[in-house]
Order: C-alpha cells, then structure tokens, then sequence
C-alpha cells in the first residue's frame, strides 16, 4: 500500500506529539522538519558550559490533571522520567507578609483540605471561594480580575496560580482560559494536582524517547530545515520550500504546520490570509544559579523540591541538583530593568526564601548564574488574542494546524501543545475545509 506523506513543520512538542501519533500508522509515512539543530522548541533542555549543569531553557511544571502530558508521555514510555513528592504539595513563602505554609490538598474530589488551618491558604475567607465558581462560569469577555474575590485565596493562591497558568496579569488574562486550567486541576481534587516535573531534563523526558519512537516507527527527522513559503494550487499545498529546496507534496500527501505562533501568522499570511493567530507575546524570565551539588534542604520545600514565593520578583524556586532556578511569568513589566540588578535582587530572595530551610548558608555572593528571558513565551492569554486562536483545520484540505496558540480551549501550556498535536494528527484522517 503506497503511504500518505504527512509533512510535520515545527519540532516542538505540538510537532512532536503529532508525529509520535501518526508514526504508528502503518499507511503513513512521518517527516518532521525542525529549523534549528535541536527538537523541542521552548520545551527542551541543553547543557551550559558557563554553569557546567544541564538546565532547562525554562523550569516548567506539569500537574498530574494534564490527560495529553501523560497520554504523550506513556506512548513515548517516559512516564517514569519525571519526578515530584506524589502529593498534591505547594509549600510557599510570603516575603511582604513574612509567611511560610504548605498547601497540601485532599487527594480527592471534595476539598477537605480547606477545613484544615495548617493545610490551607492562611487568612482565607470561605466567601472568596466564589471566586472559583466565578472563573467556571466566566464568559467570553470576563477577565480573571473581574472574577476575583479580594482577601488572601486571590493574593496566595488564586493570583500566582493565574499568572503562571496564563503567563498575563490577572488583570488582562481571559477568564474563560483560567476557567478551564481550573476545571483541569483544581476541579478534579488533589488528584488532579500533584506537581511533576523532568528528573533530568526536559529533552531527556519530552523529546530524546519522543525522537527514538519516531525514528523506530519508521519516521524521519530533518533538524536545520526552515520553511520560508507555502505553494497553493486547486484548494491544495502542492509544494512548500524548505531552505530554499522545494519540496512536492503529493495529492494524497498533508502538511502540519506546528510552528511558533509568530513564524505560522508569516507563513498562513501569505497562503490564507483570513486565517487569525495571535499576534501578542509575553516573555518568562528563568535565572539558574549554580550551586553546590551537595546542597540540603530540610521539610516541605526539600519533599516538593520548589517553593512558590508571593510578594517578591521570584514567582517559583526549583531546587535541583546544582541548580536553584528561578521563574518570573508575565516578565514583559521588567523590560526595562538591567540584568545584574534582576540576578542580585532574585538571589537576595532566593537567600531569604531557603535559608531558613538549609542546612549549609548559601553564599550571600551571587554565585554563577544564566538568566533566559524568552521573549516569545506565549501568546498573552487575553480575551482578545483568545479570539484569534484558529482551529486545527484551514481553508485547504491538506492543511492542517497545531502549536499551543491553536484553539485548544487552553493556554499556551504543554497540555496545550500536545492536546494540538494529537488534534492536527486525527484530523488528517478526518478530513473537512473550513
Ligand atoms: C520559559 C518557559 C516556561 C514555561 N513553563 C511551562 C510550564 O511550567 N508548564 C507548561 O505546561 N508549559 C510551560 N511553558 C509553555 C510550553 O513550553 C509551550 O506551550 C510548549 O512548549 C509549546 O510547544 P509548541 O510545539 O506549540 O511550540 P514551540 O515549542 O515553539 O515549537 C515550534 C517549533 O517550530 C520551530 N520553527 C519555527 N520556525 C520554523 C520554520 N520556519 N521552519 C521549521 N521549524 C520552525 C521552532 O524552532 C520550534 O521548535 C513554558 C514556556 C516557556 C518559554
């Protein structure tokens, strides 16, 4: 039987899930094409030189609700790479308000944790929980802020919980998005939300099995391959060039466009031009300080190896082996701010967040550090840009779209990413224009 060649543009994990997906087709043939030399796009890891430590291009955490994460992971076998406490467990700091509590929630659907003083957001009033109900009954045109409850869930839970999910201030972020980050952890109980993150990496547990599985299935995987242009004839792509090479594809053959959102709005411009993508980003600011490999941690942050931090610049610590990493979502407000100064005024938190917890004083010295600033992070998760999500379909029927900007009913997220992935690759074999 002659195969289907199904083109994969963009070796993200959205690219990545597709091709992990449509490879066990035994009538398809997988080609995935990545511009630069390395898989994973924001999701990957790389090692540093400067630091002499592997680190992640930015820290990200998975919750245990993400169903595509763990569909994805248990197809390429990485389940078993990633790591956590196995408890829904969120220790925090309050640096404004000099707090320190751990969030532990009730495994199971019903919220009993919120009848436990030492398991709870402290200071929180039962009333503002309408706030919660106010997100899963959010329209189209609510923002998070329009749903908030003022008092202590917004401020230590509700508010760093949003930034995070939608990388946007609670002000502009979309309700409705939240609504459903919400109905995906928080809703399912303390089952939903038990915090994973990568072992190692997030190459080693996102991409590396995902290449190996692909390339065993029988796929093929170009890296430093870019797509400049996308050729129309009769209400199809008929070719598509691919540094500067042209490539056919055939009546039969797909292509999945799984680009970052800026490169597809380019691309699509000029093929479709009434398909929208969004077209406004927010940055992530991650800093890695290398550490001694040896360093302890004593209680609930040494159990969760991260610690959520309100009232400072740093939003989370991750504590790995070596490194103590740093992430600030929404970075766009410190723009303007120098580098050095943003590097010694988070280790200064960092100080203050661990030493209470650690078992050798961190050298109060900023020790070596990278700082990331991904300026393309996400798309800014407002209501507006929420509008311009296209779906997975276009106007030609062997074209098809995934990437985390796509209408996935998500933030751009990893649950997002791979839930369009998996998207693009049933819709190839389901066919409709739009
Ligand atoms: C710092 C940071 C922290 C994050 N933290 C979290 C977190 O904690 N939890 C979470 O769930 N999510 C998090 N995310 C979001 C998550 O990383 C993304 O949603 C996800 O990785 C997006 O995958 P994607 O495949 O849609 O896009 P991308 O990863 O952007 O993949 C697109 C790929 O297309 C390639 N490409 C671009 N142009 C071309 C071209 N012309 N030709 C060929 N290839 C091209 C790119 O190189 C890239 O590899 C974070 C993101 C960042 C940046």
């Amino acid at each position: 039987m002659a195969k289907k060649h199904i083109h994969i543009i963009g070796g993200g994990l959205a690219g990545l899930a597709a091709a992990v997906s449509l490879s066990q087709r035994s009538d398809a043939q997988v080609i995935l094409y990545e511009s630069s030399p390395s898989l994973g796009g924001r999701a990957r890891s790389f090692y540093d030189a400067n630091l002499d430590r592997t680190i992640d291009n930015g820290n990200h955490l998975i919750l245990s609700g993400n169903d595509a994460v763990f569909k994805y992971l248990n197809l390429i076998d990485a389940t078993n790479s990633l790591t956590g406490s196995g408890y829904p467990l969120f220790p925090f700091v309050d640096l404004e308000e000099g707090k320190r509590w751990d969030l532990l929630l009730s495994k199971g659907r019903f919220p009993w944790w919120l009848f436990f003083a030492k398991h709870r957001v402290p200071d929180f009033k039962f009333p503002e929980l309408l706030a919660l109900w106010k997100l899963l009954k959010a329209d189209t045109q609510k923002t998070v802020a329009d749903c908030l409850v003022n008092g202590q869930l917004s401020r230590r839970l509700l508010q760093p919980f949003a930034v995070s999910a939608l990388n946007t201030s609670c002000d502009a972020g979309s309700a409705l998005l939240m609504g459903s980050v919400v109905r995906q952890s928080l809703m399912k109980g303390g089952k939903g939300c038990i915090p994973y993150f990568p072992k190692i990496g997030l190459s080693e547990s996102f991409v590396q099995p995902a290449v190996s599985l692909i390339a065993l299935q029988g796929g093929i995987i170009n890296t430093k391959s870019r797509l400049s242009e996308l050729h129309v004839q009769d209400g199809k792509i008929d070719y598509f060039i691919m540094n500067n090479n042209k490539i056919d594809v055939g009546p039969e053959d797909t292509v999945i466009l799984a680009l970052s959102a800026h490169v597809a709005e380019q691309i699509l411009g000029a093929v479709c031009p009434k398909v929208k993508v969004p077209n406004q980003f927010e940055s992530i600011l991650n800093l890695h300080y290398a550490v001694d490999p040896n360093l302890r941690i004593k209680g609930s942050i040494d159990k969760a190896k991260f610690v959520g931090v309100i009232g400072g610049i740093s939003e989370w610590i991750f504590v790995r082996p070596g490194v103590i990493s740093i992430t600030v979502s929404a970075a766009n407000r410190f723009t303007g701010c120098q580098h050095e100064n943003l590097a010694s005024l988070i280790w200064q938190e960092v100080c203050e967040v661990l030493s209470p917890v650690i078992e050798t004083p961190l050298p109060q010295a900023i020790p070596n550090h990278r700082l990331l600033w991904e300026k393309r992070a996400s798309f800014v998760a407002t209501v507006e840009q929420n509008h311009r999500r296209p779906s997975c379909y276009t106007p030609y029927q062997n074209l098809f779209l995934a990437g985390d900007w796509v209408a996935t009913g998500l933030p751009a997220t990893i649950e997002g990413a791979i839930r369009s992935g998996f998207g693009a690759a049933e819709a190839v074999f389901s066919s409709k224009i739009v």
